[in-house]
């Protein structure tokens, strides 16, 4: 994720995500939520909240936190993790028609 400093006012933009915004990562200094926090994104939409796979995630409750509007659409997590088959090993996401 890049983003740059002088994109102005974000407050009004909504980010859309496949996944749920990293707050841990080992290849560069700034996570994407610290990103997003930093340049003022008001609005995050997500499918898939991050399988416990690399990393322990907690990007939804950081934006939260602060204030950012974080809106999940599950009924397409299960594409998402399809899509991404072969970097997830994971479990079915209960609630989902793979669940078992
Ligand atoms: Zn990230």
């Amino acid at each position: 994720m890049r983003l740059g400093t002088s994109a102005g006012d974000l407050s009004g933009v909504t980010m859309y995500s496949s996944m749920e915004p990293c707050t841990s990562r080992r290849s560069a200094p700034a996570t994407c939520c610290d990103l997003i926090i930093a340049a003022g994104i008001g609005r995050v939409v997500l499918a898939l909240p991050e399988p416990p796979t690399f990393v322990k995630c907690v990007g939804i409750a950081m934006l939260s936190g602060v204030g950012i509007e974080v809106v999940t659409v599950p009924e397409l997590a299960a594409e998402v993790m399809a899509i991404n088959a072969a970097l997830l090993e994971v479990p079915a996401i209960p609630g989902t028609a793979e669940a078992t």
